[in-house]
């Protein structure tokens, strides 16, 4: 389920986490303790202690089997478990679900919370989509789900960490989320394109766009459906050739262009992630 098995697209001790997600725990042991820079893990521990990321399993509080199943999912727990083993963490970060609020990080506790109207939202939304078969169900709703514990943990990074963020923070965590799942977990282009098509989904509950939807802390869901789309497209341009076809006559020089910029920000957002998160690698 997990792995990658070469090829480490950032040249750097981030490679390490990539080399984790490809061939599980036991190369934590490995590589731990030596970053690409030279930075032991003792030096780092100087500026972060290493606390642990911890999932809580409060029983579900919603009777829903997709509901159960994702409390036991284990490719939920595994990233959970892979992110404790890589990231240094200066506080505990617990991962709370059943929660009574969320999706959402709440820098005072340190604590991501979900709640499972959430977990049940997803999967009814999944359920009632014609072209999705029932088999694939519990597939996508994990997708989504891992999609928006990196989101979630990308808030706790920046506030643990310190990261500037020049712009919008959700826009940042978003491209987090999606940069992290296809540089480092196996089909993770596919569990960023399950995302993307929540957001889709979400952005045709209603015909017309509110002002209150252009002031809310998150991008219109339309706009961070094609920013994913734009990610996962700007990773892998020949593998994902067409994402960005909005199939309504546009020119081949203008779908040229978009795909450049594309391309262009992907590179950006990995150079710069990866920078700031090198220095609190295990
Ligand atoms: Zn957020």
């Amino acid at each position: 389920m997990l792995g990658r098995s070469a090829g480490c697209k950032a040249v750097n001790a981030l490679c390490i986490l990539g080399l984790v997600l490809s061939f599980g725990t036991s190369l934590v042991l490995a590589t731990n303790g030596q970053t690409s820079t030279g930075q032991t893990s003792s030096e780092s521990e100087d500026t972060d202690q290493d606390e642990a990321i911890r999932l809580v399993r409060n029983p579900p509080v919603i009777d829903n089997a997709l509901v159960t199943a994702i409390h036991e999912s284990a490719r939920m727990a595994d990233l959970i478990s892979i992110l404790d083993e890589t990231l240094l963490m200066p506080h505990e970060l617990l991962i709370q679900l059943a929660a009574d609020e969320g999706p959402l990080f709440d820098p005072a506790s340190n604590e991501i919370r979900i709640p499972d109207a959430f977990i049940e939202e997803i999967a009814d939304r999944f359920s009632a989509a014609d072209h999705v078969e029932q088999d694939d169900l519990l597939l996508l709703v994990e997708d989504v789900m891992l999609h928006t514990l990196i989101h979630e943990i990308g808030h706790a990074l920046v506030a643990n960490y310190g990261i500037p963020v020049l712009g919008r923070e959700e826009d940042a965590v978003d491209a987090l989320a999606t940069l992290l799942l296809i540089e480092f977990y196996e089909d993770g282009h596919e569990v960023a394109l399950s995302a993307a098509e929540m957001f889709a989904m979400e952005s045709e509950d209603s015909d017309t766009i509110e002002e209150a939807d252009f002031r809310g802390e998150h991008s219109l869901d339309a706009q961070r459906y094609y920013a994913t789309l734009c990610h996962v497209h700007g990773s892998s341009p020949e593998d994902f050739p067409d994402l960005l076809d909005l199939d309504d006559g546009e020119s081949a020089d203008s779908l040229a262009e978009v795909s450049d910029r594309c391309v262009s920000e992907y590179e950006l957002l990995s150079e710069n992630w990866f920078s700031l998160l090198d220095p609190h690698l295990q």
